[in-house]
């Protein structure tokens, strides 16, 4: 086999980035995954590509969620009861990090890859020859009560500063722009700049055919047989043991189990999520994502039909699939939009790899030379996958970073 500089642990749309953007930069790499690329977590999103976010998703501040939640009523949440002492203390990291205060200083961290996440993608889908996936109409997010749309307010001022375009929309407006909406809801927020796409895995299997045609190897196997060899990291794969100086582990929800080993453990949480394809009835369709704030899910059109996203469960993350929270939204959802018969016999379960500060960690892994981390992109990692894997690219290779990497050092954590 040829001498490889780097090998890339994780072919989600994190690692098929990171690869694809050292093959770019002249470096021999080998991308290893024990399934094909985009098959995992990266599958399954809504396809957002949320370039404008400004807040992450927050612990709920006020009693009647918790109380809600607690019951098991809410839709936009669900947990596990025998899983609760194990995610506790992730779940008050989380709390914390979700004051105002610290929700904004999570806004300033992450905005510089950001900016670049739908620029980087489009770099990456022009070379791939996948432009026909990628959807700029922005999205709609839709405010069922005053009390919810008046508490954006602090959102809104940020978004100003950061420079990000959005427009208020009534439900007039709202319905312009997706006349298939029923007028259930009072307020609405078109965030026009932010894309979408139609098929993320088709988007991500893309992103590994270019990188095949410019020399990159890809191969099957377990990420878990990483160990140390002399000077060098070894992996083996179906094709025989692999050597290379530097590994990234990319390996989204997975990545603990490789990382446990060699001592390094970071505060990795897991919001489950689901969901589930249906087909519109009659000519109803949409434009773009639409997300039903307080509800707690999406609804994103894809190749496949009206793609139904729920929000967080807190479950362990090999524990069976409990889609529960699909009896909870089905009605609401059915009531806003037509939504006619689904397209899959049960739904699909993915898992959000999360840290409570909701950054994802890039960088080098403390304490062992060669190995470089990049897991951790929550509600993020399809739009920041590209982005990352141009920042990670320019770690190893020893390019001026486009941005600085500080906010993501796995050290922060210490
Ligand atoms: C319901 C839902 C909706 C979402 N919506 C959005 C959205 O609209 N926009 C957005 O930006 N993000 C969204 N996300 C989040 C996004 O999908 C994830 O952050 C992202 O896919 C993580 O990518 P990844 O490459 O880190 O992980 P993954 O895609 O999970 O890739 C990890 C890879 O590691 C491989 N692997 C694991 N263990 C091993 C092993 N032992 N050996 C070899 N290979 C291994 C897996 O096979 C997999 O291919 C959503 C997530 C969910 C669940």
């Amino acid at each position: 086999m040829a001498q490889i500089d780097a090998i890339v642990l994780g072919a989600g749309i994190v690692g098929t980035s990171i690869a694809l953007h050292l093959a770019k930069r002249g470096t021999v790499v080998a991308l290893i995954d024990r399934g094909g690329p985009g098959e995992e977590t990266s599958y399954g999103n809504a396809g957002v590509i949320e370039g404008n976010t400004v807040f992450p998703p927050a612990f709920p501040s006020d009693l009647a969620t918790l109380i809600r939640v607690g019951l098991k009523h809410a839709t936009e949440a669900n947990y596990h009861l025998s899983f609760l002492p194990r995610v506790a203390p992730w779940l008050f990291a989380f709390r914390k990090f979700s004051r105002p205060d610290r929700l904004a200083e999570t806004a300033r961290a992450m905005r510089p890859l950001f900016v670049r996440a739908i620029p980087e993608h489009e770099t990456l889908l022009a070379e791939s020859g996948a432009e026909r996936y990628l959807r700029r109409e922005g999205w709609l997010k839709l405010y069922r009560t005053d009390r919810s749309f008046a508490a954006l307010r602090v959102e809104l001022d940020l978004a100003r500063e950061f420079g990000i375009p959005f427009q208020p929309l009534d439900v007039d407006g709202a319905r312009a722009l997706e006349p298939g909406l029923q007028p259930l809801f009072r307020h609405a927020v078109h965030w026009p700049e932010v894309a979408s796409l139609t098929n993320p895995l088709a988007v991500t299997r893309a992103y590994a055919a270019r990188f095949d045609a410019l020399g990159g190897i890809m191969l099957s196997g377990d990420a878990r047989s990483l160990h140390r060899n002399g000077g060098r990291w070894r992996v083996e794969t179906a094709q025989g043991p692999l050597d290379a100086r530097d590994v990234v582990i990319a390996l989204g929800p997975w990545s603990p189990d490789v990382l446990a080993p060699l001592g390094i453990k970071l505060p990795l949480g897991i919001k489950r999520g689901y969901h589930r394809h249906f087909r519109p009835t009659g000519n109803a369709g949409l434009t773009r994502p639409v997300l039903d704030t307080e509800i707690g899910y999406c609804c994103a059109p894809m190749e496949q039909g009206i793609r139904l996203t729920t929000g967080a469960e807190f479950a362990d993350r090999d524990a069976p699939a409990t889609p529960v929270q699909f009896d909870r939204i089905m009605p609401y959802a059915k009531k806003l939009f037509p939504l006619g018969e689904p397209v899959e016999a049960t739904p699909w379960l993915g898992k959000r790899p999360c840290f409570p500060d909701s950054r994802p960690v890039i960088g080098r892994a403390p304490g062992q030379a060669g190995l470089w981390l990049a897991y951790g992109h929550a509600h993020w990692g399809l739009t920041l996958g590209p982005a990352t894997g141009r920042l990670m690219a320019e770690m190893i290779t020893g390019q001026t970073p486009f941005c600085d990497p500080a906010p993501y050092r796995a050290e922060r954590f210490n």
